[in-house]
């Protein structure tokens, strides 16, 4: 099954696909990690995204077609994948139907979880006020941003998705577990 985890930056998508990995062995495919990996790791990618990431702008569509082609072809994901992060444009979108149509395969489900701005900010405020290590763009300033750019160059694959029929949508701000098995609930619908 491949499955498209989608939201606003900070809905709880990582956390669901992890869950997600343990429950039905469907690897986690995020974009965010990759290009955090590739920052890390100081690779020409690495160096070339990491000012997008710091300001909270999306990275050239070809950038992450490219790292999601290529993660997708290795073995683990011949069962499917958990896509998390990605896509975040009509293009990406096009081009993740187009890659899984050349390999016989296709998107089964694409899961929004609903979680309204208020509470994403107040879960940023909340990380910060814990301590802990954050991310460079895990300020309320940079998410104030990335929702602006989620509303404007994402938020559009939420028609693009329910006019395949493919749109299913959760709760994200119910606690976690309650997310986890409104998430079940709906695979459980899903043929496999
Ligand atoms: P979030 O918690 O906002 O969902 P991610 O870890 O998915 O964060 O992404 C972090 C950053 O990585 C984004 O703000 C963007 O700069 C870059 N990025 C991740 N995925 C994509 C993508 N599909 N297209 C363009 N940029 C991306």
């Amino acid at each position: 099954m491949n499955l498209v985890l989608f939201g606003p930056p900070g809905a709880g998508k990582g956390t669901q696909a992890k869950i997600l990995k343990d429950a039905r062995g469907l690897p986690q495919l995020s974009t965010g990690d990759m290009l955090r990996a590739a920052i890390a790791a100081g690779t020409p990618l690495g160096v070339r995204c990491k000012a997008l990431l710091d300001k909270g702008e999306l990275v050239p569509d070809e950038v992450v077609i490219d790292i999601i082609g290529q993660r997708y072809d290795e073995p683990d994901c011949t069962g499917g994948a958990v896509f998390d992060g990605f896509p975040r444009t009509i293009p990406q979108a096009e081009a993740l139907d187009a890659m899984l149509a050349a390999r016989g395969r296709k998107i089964d489900l694409v899961l929004e979880l609903k979680v309204e701005d208020e509470v994403l900010l107040s879960r940023v405020e909340a990380r910060i006020k814990a301590g802990g290590v954050l991310r460079s763009d895990d300020t309320p300033e940079t998410l104030k941003h990335r929702l602006g750019v989620y509303y404007k160059n994402t938020a559009p694959l939420i028609d693009f998705y329910r006019r395949q029929g493919k749109l299913k949508t959760v709760d994200g701000m119910a606690p976690v577990e309650s997310v986890t098995s409104q998430i079940a609930a709906v695979l459980d619908t899903v043929p496999a």
